[in-house]
């Protein structure tokens, strides 16, 4: 081929891969990785990681060697060589990998024989992940062929920085910031969603409403960071109760709520109760006069004859809380599924 046309070739298959990977979910862009990029290379085999800077590690998003089965998450430390390309911003390639400084001896899934190519992924000058090529058959890059995929791994990494901010962003929009769980819009949603297939196909709903006794006076008397501690505990321990598909969201203030689909009122009121005792064992503040915090929760499950929308339905898990507020509080109450106002 001459010069130019095998230019114009190359050319041809870089625009082609970056339409091909200019897409928003970084699920989509590995698939397209993985059926393009060791042909456009003409590489045996690649792994794509991205980069946790806060974390130090390196996880894999995609690849196409046989062996890996899932993915999986290094520290930068663990691995010589991806490490001096994070840190020096540079690629680094090495002919004959295992007669090379970095190499760590057999075993190494992501390396088979032959050179070994690591290319930080970067835009501007920080590093969203690292791209790994590995071919069996030694000094089988050239110049060029070196020139082509580091021009064609900017693309790669606009794609993926692209990929990763889009996710953050949607992330963000559906999560308080304070606790990190999700935020009033997710869970109106959401609610809303499980409403309708539960009153449609029959199947149990239930809501638990959470919320801290006496908060105002936990802020008065310790100050509003340490309450913002406290809200943190909790939607940890709102968390860690959470099973598949249930929802645990910040409702408003010091107030929670947890939508539980498959769970009846029993069942609910187990797992409000296993939270308000685990709520009741932490302590606050890091000196000896650590103090603790109760919460009160209601409890409603669904009952279609006589809840015909979902405000009625938090309407009476709030009559509940209000109950277990005016009985003494630290205490979960069961909604009466009759009174409807
Ligand atoms: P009760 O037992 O009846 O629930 O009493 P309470 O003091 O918890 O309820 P009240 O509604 O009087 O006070 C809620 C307080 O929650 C007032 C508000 O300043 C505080 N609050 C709301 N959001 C936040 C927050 O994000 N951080 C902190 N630290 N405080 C908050
Ligand atoms: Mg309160
Ligand atoms: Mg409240």
């Amino acid at each position: 081929m001459s010069k130019i046309k095998w230019n114009q070739h190359r050319y041809q298959e870089l625009i082609n891969l970056h339409k091909a990977i200019s897409l928003l979910s970084l699920d989509e862009i590995s698939s397209v990785l993985i059926s393009q990029l060791p042909s456009v290379f003409s590489i045996d085999y690649f792994t794509l990681f991205l980069y946790d800077k806060d974390k130090r590690k390196l996880n894999l998003i995609c690849h196409n060697h046989p062996e890996i089965e899932s993915s999986f998450s290094i520290p930068l430390s663990s691995s010589p060589i991806m490490k001096a390309a994070v840190l020096s911003g540079q690629y680094v390639l090495e002919p004959d990998f295992s007669a090379s400084s970095y190499y760590r001896g057999a075993g190494n899934p992501l390396f088979k024989e032959g050179y070994f190519v690591t290319i930080p992924l970067m835009i501007e000058k920080e590093i969203v992940g690292v791209l790994n090529i590995n071919d069996v058959t030694q000094d089988s890059v050239d110049v060029e062929d070196l020139d082509f995929i580091l021009n064609l791994s900017e693309f790669i990494a606009m794609s993926v920085s692209n990929a990763v901010l889009y996710e953050q962003t949607r992330t963000l929009a559906v999560t308080d910031g304070l606790t990190g769980i999700s935020n009033r819009q997710y869970l109106d949603k959401s609610l809303l969603i499980e409403f309708e297939r539960s009153t449609r196909y029959g199947t149990p709903l239930s809501l638990v409403l959470l919320d801290v006794d006496h908060f105002k006076d936990v802020n008065d008397t310790y100050g509003h960071l340490k309450g913002d501690d406290v809200l943190v505990a909790l939607a940890s321990l709102l968390k860690k109760f959470c099973r598949t598909n249930d929802i645990a969201a910040r409702y408003g203030g010091e107030e929670f709520l947890m939508v539980l689909p498959q769970s009846n009122a029993q069942g609910a009121f187990k797992i409000a109760e296993r939270i308000r005792e685990e709520m009741m064992k932490l302590s606050f503040d890091e000196n000896e006069s650590g103090f603790s915090v109760t919460i009160s929760c209601g409890v409603v499950e669904l009952n279609k004859d006589c809840m015909e929308n979902v405000d009625q339905l938090v309407h009476i898990t709030d009559k509940a809380l209000y109950e277990a507020k005016n009985s003494g509080r630290n205490k979960t109450v069961i909604g009466s599924t009759e009174s409807k106002k």
